[in-house]
């Protein structure tokens, strides 16, 4: 038997920024991971001698001063970070827009699509970036983050002038505020904006809650590109740093069961049981209560229903000639099939291409490829399980088609292709039932709840962190929400 002050179930990156956070503060933690690999839904597996990018493949984060940044700084993991111009290529059968790592030039470029009105756009992005900017101070600094402090109280009384344009927004959507400058006619700024919101807010811009759809609008731009050698190359780096900070980190290591016990929890895992004081849960809530005995008796029933209403991954993973990749611009591209359809369901797939420079990701004269695209989670169980791997395949068909069409040298240029579903996430990464993505920031109210905003403790001692809770979505919002959970524990503690 093993004790700890913390044991940290999952080594996504909610949960290696918790681990690390909490070895900072001086607990003595451990972390295990059901797979022999860190990071999750942003891991590199490897297949057939290729390393793909399960899940995740564009960074954010790293730029000066942001949280990976100063990680990799303070611990030496020498991590290499590309920005890359273009970051991502969108294409569509009318147009396509090669979008550039500074905003003013994504706009002008945007300026030079059919039917652009200046005044109108400038008017769109001037509102854009006075909430972008309130909202992306919280990620660069995330002592601004809850729970406070005297000190970040006082940082926010500073400010509140800066927050008056995210209340003015709260509970409207991004189309609305499109259509408050008169835009909501022109199509080119609607598939912009639907495939940005699709990929970061989870979601279409007339369904996404204003204020963090218009800071999901500035994604590409706040220390966003690749990390080289594969996304899975940070979440080994942030294990390197959990074990110089003192902590340990336990693969392969699945947790089979929490149970309380006399004011303790006794974690059984695969290598044993280990004894902790607190526990915190890197995993849906679903799979939370599933492994928590005696039951949570509803405690995270908001989240699991939020979870419901999203989305699972259908995914192609290709092997490229080196020659076909070298002919794209970009190495992320954005492709559309049918603008007027839902960007999901392999309509729209997100495609990214390892660069030439990562050799270990595929043998000589070949690049490695990861292409995703949104499952609409309440169609695919209501299916039987028959139907369910029809409809399955269907999208993968329609990803293939995409492929061709809009990216057709690539798609020439394919050596080898395995396949993921939501099945597959759920077997690899123990996401309940495959939803992945987080929960979907549609307007309302409910994001600004006091429970939405803090860290979730589900019992005394027992915390939920990942991509369902605080901050939601993304690599860098689960690391900072899981930083945010390692302090407001190491302050209960003192
Ligand atoms: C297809 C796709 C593309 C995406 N693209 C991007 C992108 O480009 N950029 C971006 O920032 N974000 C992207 N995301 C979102 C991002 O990947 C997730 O929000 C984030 O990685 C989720 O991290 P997490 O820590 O919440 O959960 P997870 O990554 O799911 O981590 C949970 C971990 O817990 C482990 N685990 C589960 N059960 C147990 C158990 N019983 N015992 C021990 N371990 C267990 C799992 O194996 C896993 O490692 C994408 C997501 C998907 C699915």
């Amino acid at each position: 038997m093993q004790s700890a002050d913390v044991a940290v179930v999952g080594a996504g990156f909610g949960g290696l920024a918790a681990a690390l956070r909490l070895a900072e503060l001086g607990a003595d933690v451990t972390l295990c991971e059901t797979l022999r690999y860190p990071g999750g839904c942003a891991s590199t597996f490897t297949r057939n001698g290729y390393q793909f990018e399960a899940g995740a493949t564009l960074f954010s984060g790293l730029g000066e001063g942001q949280l990976f940044s100063n990680w990799n700084d303070k611990w030496s993991l020498g991590l290499q970070f590309e920005t890359l111009d273009p970051l991502v290529e969108m294409r569509t059968d009318q147009w396509s827009l090669a979008i550039p790592p500074d905003p003013n030039e994504l706009q002008r470029r945007l300026l030079e699509l059919p039917g652009a009105d200046a005044d109108a756009l400038e008017g769109f992005f001037h509102t854009q970036r006075e909430v972008a900017d309130a909202l992306w101070k919280l990620f660069d600094d995330p002592s601004l983050l809850p729970p406070f402090s005297g000190a970040s109280i006082l940082k926010h009384l500073k400010r509140s002038p800066s927050y008056a344009p995210v209340l003015r927004w709260m509970r409207k959507s991004l189309g609305d505020v499109v259509a408050h400058h008169r835009l909501e006619d022109w199509e080119p700024l609607r598939i912009y904006l639907d495939a940005v919101s699709q990929i970061t807010v989870q979601t279409h811009a007339g369904d996404a809650e204003a204020p963090f759809a218009m800071a999901a609008v500035d994604y590409f731009f706040r220390g966003t590109g690749h990390v080289h050698g594969g996304i899975g190359h940070l979440a080994w780096a942030l294990v390197d740093a959990i074990q110089q900070a003192g902590g340990r980190v336990s693969l392969a290591n699945r947790v089979k069961g929490i149970r309380r016990d006399d004011g303790v929890w006794r974690l059984q895992t695969r290598k044993g049981e280990i004894l902790a004081s607190t526990v915190v849960a890197n995993v849906l809530p679903q799979t939370m209560s599933k492994l928590v005995t005696p039951e949570l008796n509803g405690a995270l029933r908001d989240v699991e229903q939020a979870v419901e209403d999203g989305w699972g991954a259908a995914m192609l993973y290709l092997a490229i000639d080196a020659d076909a990749a070298e002919r794209e611009a970009a190495h992320h591209l954005q492709l559309i099939d049918d603008r007027s359809a839902p960007f999901t369901e392999g309509n729209h797939v997100f495609c990214s291409v390892s660069s030439g420079r990562e050799t270990e990701r595929a043998p000589p004269g070949q690049r490695t490829v990861t292409v995703s695209t949104h499952v609409p989670m309440k169609k695919l169980r209501s299916l039987s399980a028959d139907e369910q791997g029809e409809y399955v395949a269907a999208i993968q068909e329609k990803m293939r088609e995409t492929l061709r069409k809009r990216a057709p040298r690539l798609w020439r240029g394919k050596q080898f292709e395995t396949t993921a579903s939501p099945r597959t996430f759920e077997r690899f990464t123990g996401r309940h039932l495959g939803y992945v993505g987080g929960v979907p920031r549609r307007v309302g109210l409910q994001h600004y709840r006091p429970r939405s905003l803090w860290p979730r403790e589900a019992e005394r001692g027992l915390y939920a962190v990942g991509d369902s809770v605080l901050l939601g979505q993304s690599t860098l919002a689960v690391a900072l929400g899981g930083v945010r959970t390692a302090e407001a524990i190491a302050r209960r503690d003192t």
